[in-house]
């Protein structure tokens, strides 16, 4: 069988690795932390950092094509992979995910819309934009962030020297605060021959910034669906991705608007294991490795719920429970924070 690497050994590292096995296929994680769950899972593992060329170019050599779980891979890592072996999704989507403000351009210049922003390399800019688009309003590094770090929320034109000076001189986008009245995402997919099938969009529930539940089915009318699946089409196409990409949007009276993508499989499609026959991680797989996209619909209501840090606390008396299927990470150290696993609760 062919052997399928994957950078980042995380935890969508870990499920992609059991997709793959369970597709017969081999896979090989390049992880620069020591100890990564998706070590436990995987065939092979290889703990060395982007600057290790020797280490990237073995595991080139031995992997027949190259996905990632995580969009931060430098640039020279991928050159010096790509010399060897595809990268699937392709560089395109990465580049323009690595940084939000050419991830926000390229969504507008699709003709979607997204929340008022402004380029923010320094204070000067930062006031220019202000005057603009007001308060209340986001500071966001262009690089880097998740699970909403990075950001400064900005109430009043008083809190911008407090906002940027945090921002320690990374370069920043200023975002307008949406109105919207729920989160939805979508997890779409897109094969080789350029078929696309999406998920049924979830709704997103956040706490401190981090996912904290996603709900299928949204609250969406028919016409909102329709939208997301589009808009999620749409930028597949734009991109010739090839894999599973999620589109978070949120939902205002004015219509769906891009918050930002994501080039992988995605937390907010953890449900899909226990609601689609085929689900985002097996998705992943079939689209990278050329075979066609499987059966996405869903054939049952469910909600998906993170554990956090001590969250972990509750899983013996999940453990008990007849409609929770839970995954767990396998990672040693709790930390506030950290996501640890989820579990899926199935609606009947
Ligand atoms: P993720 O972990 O999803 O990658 P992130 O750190 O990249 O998160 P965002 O998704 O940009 O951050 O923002 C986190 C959350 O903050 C959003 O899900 C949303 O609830 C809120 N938020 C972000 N931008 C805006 C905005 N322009 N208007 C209103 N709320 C926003
Ligand atoms: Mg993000
Ligand atoms: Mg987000």
């Amino acid at each position: 069988g062919s052997t399928i690497g994957i950078l980042g050994g995380g935890q969508l590292g870990r499920m992609l690795s059991v997709a793959a096995s369970r597709l017969g296929f081999r896979t090989h994680i390049f992880e620069p932390g020591a100890a990564p769950p998706a070590g436990h899972v995987a065939d092979a593992v290889t703990t060395a950092d982007y600057e290790d060329n020797a280490a990237l170019k073995a595991f080139a050599s031995a992997c027949d094509i190259v996905t990632f779980e995580f969009e931060n891979v430098p640039t020279s890592a991928l050159d010096l992979i790509e010399a060897h072996v595809p990268i699937r999704p392709g560089r395109e989507a990465l580049r323009i995910s690595q940084d939000r403000l050419t991830e926000k351009d390229f969504l507008r210049d699709l003709g979607l819309n997204v929340a008022p922003y402004a380029d923010i390399p320094d204070r000067a800019a930062l006031d220019a934009a202000l005057a603009e688009i007001g308060t209340p309003s986001i500071l966001k590094t262009r690089r880097f962030g998740y699970d909403g770090k990075g950001q400064a929320r900005l109430r009043g034109p008083e809190d911008a020297a407090e906002a940027i000076e945090g921002m320690n001189g990374a370069p920043c986008v200023l975002e307008g605060f949406v109105d919207f009245s729920h989160e939805v995402s979508v997890i779409a997919a897109r094969g080789t021959s350029g078929e696309v099938a999406c998920f049924d969009p979830g709704e997103n529930v956040h706490r401190d910034g981090i996912l904290h539940t996603t709900t299928v089915p949204a609250r969406l009318s028919a016409a909102q669906r329709t939208d997301a699946v589009l808009m999620a089409g749409k930028i597949l196409n734009a991109l010739d991705y090839v894999g599973v990409l999620g589109v978070e949007l949120f939902v205002t009276t004015g219509g769906l608007i891009v918050n930002e993508i994501a080039p992988r499989v995605h937390n907010s499609g953890h449900w899909t294991q226990q609601g689609c026959s085929v689900d985002q991680f097996e998705q992943h797989i079939r689209a990278i490795a050329g075979w066609p996209l499987g059966d996405g619909s869903r054939h049952t209501d469910v909600v998906m719920e993170n554990l956090i840090g001590h969250d972990m606390d509750r899983v013996p008396e999940l453990a008990r429970q007849k409609d929770v299927s839970l995954h767990l990470y396998g990672k040693a150290d709790v930390k506030p924070g950290r996501k640890m696993g989820h579990f899926n609760r199935v609606m009947r």
